[in-house]
């Protein structure tokens, strides 16, 4: 039954919908979203010509009492074909604050419980490698990058692994390619990721939503009765804050900023919608993101978009936005 999950999964692309709960203090405010069935949500919009609904179908909604475990029990095949020697991507999208960082890493307040996808996929690596230990003997190594106004930034160097570069995996030649062993390994490397990103960061500058990040685990697996090497890898990807700017009110390197993410999420809105309509062209050339991504979307990869939505009435306009966006690459 699994193998034919797997199987189903090939070449896919699934949308998934995550609405987040009112932070503490907010309880008085009444949700834009009316109702969950499955995968539709319906939204209370408000307009000129009054109030009205409108519903959004997906393949899975996970509304805000969803927790951490029950989001990422849905991704358990999808870790189970990087082991395989599938490429995964899967991406966190929604406006800043919808709770994409949330879902991918967890709360700034990490306990085990609320970690998020990443620990778990990785600690379910792990368990799976183990699981497959008289069969074949995996080896784990991961890349973590930063994306800003479309330049690639490392997030894993350090003075010491100035040497160890990657040759393989993303098309970042030069991006350190860390091996590791366990999951505590991940999480010591993480944790360098995020010292790393918050560097040229200020309380005012928080570059943080205006980049997109990507931790990349790459799995390459011997078979140990043919002796075959299979590889997969699978991108985790907390993209930039989805808002959109009002060009009246920013200028100067906000301004370029706003753009070069707008230019990249339509980028990427592109590649998944011409990937799922089966369409022959596909234009991976239009963002850094696309282009390093390209081996990994399409062909036999699999990928899941989990976009993101805040329950505030003022959030409306980009809520439907970010559903029409998510609606469109599904
Ligand atoms: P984003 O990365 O999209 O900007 P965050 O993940 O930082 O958003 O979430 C904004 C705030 O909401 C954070 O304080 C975060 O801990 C909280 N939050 C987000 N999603 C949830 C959730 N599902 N349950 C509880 N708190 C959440
Ligand atoms: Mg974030």
């Amino acid at each position: 039954k699994l193998y034919n999950q797997v199987q189903d999964l090939k070449g896919s692309i699934r949308v998934y919908c995550r609405v987040r709960p009112f932070l503490s203090g907010q309880s008085s405010y009444l949700s834009t979203v009316d109702h969950i069935e499955e995968g539709n949500i319906t939204v209370n919009t408000l307009s000129k010509y009054g109030k009205g609904q409108k519903s959004f179908t997906f393949n899975k909604v996970f509304g805000p009492s969803a927790t951490q475990a029950e989001v990422f029990s849905d991704m358990q095949p999808l870790i189970r074909s990087v082991l395989d020697g599938y490429n995964v991507c899967l991406f966190a999208y929604g406006q800043t604050g919808s709770g994409k960082t949330y879902t991918m890493a967890g709360p700034k307040d990490l306990t085990e419980k609320n970690q998020g996808v990443n620990y778990r996929a990785l600690g379910d690596l792990f368990i799976l490698a183990e699981q497959r230990k008289d069969s074949f003997r995996y080896e784990v190594s991961v890349q973590m990058i930063e994306i800003y106004n479309e330049q690639v930034r490392d997030l894993l160097i350090t003075d010491g692994n100035i040497r160890n570069r990657s040759q393989t995996g993303l098309n970042v030649p030069d991006a350190c390619l860390m091996p590791v062993l366990s999951t505590a390994d991940i999480i010591d490397l993480m944790n360098l990721g995020q010292r790393n990103r918050a560097v040229g960061a200020t309380a005012l500058n928080d570059r943080s939503s205006r980049s997109h990040s990507c931790l990349t685990v790459h799995v390459q697996g011997r078979d140990l009765t043919s002796g075959t090497i299979l590889r997969g890898c699978m991108h985790l990807v907390d993209l930039a804050g989805s808002e959109r700017v009002n060009k009246s009110e920013v200028t100067g390197d906000r301004l370029k900023e706003a753009q070069h993410i707008n230019k990249s999420l339509s980028a990427l809105g592109d590649v998944i919608a011409s990937l799922s309509q089966k369409n022959p062209h596909v234009p991976y050339r239009n963002s850094k993101l696309t282009q390093l991504l390209q081996d990994s979307l399409g062909g036999q990869a699999k990928s899941l978009m989990f976009v993101h939505i805040s329950p505030e009435p003022d959030a409306i306009g980009e809520t439907i936005s970010t559903l029409k966006f998510a609606e469109r690459v599904a």
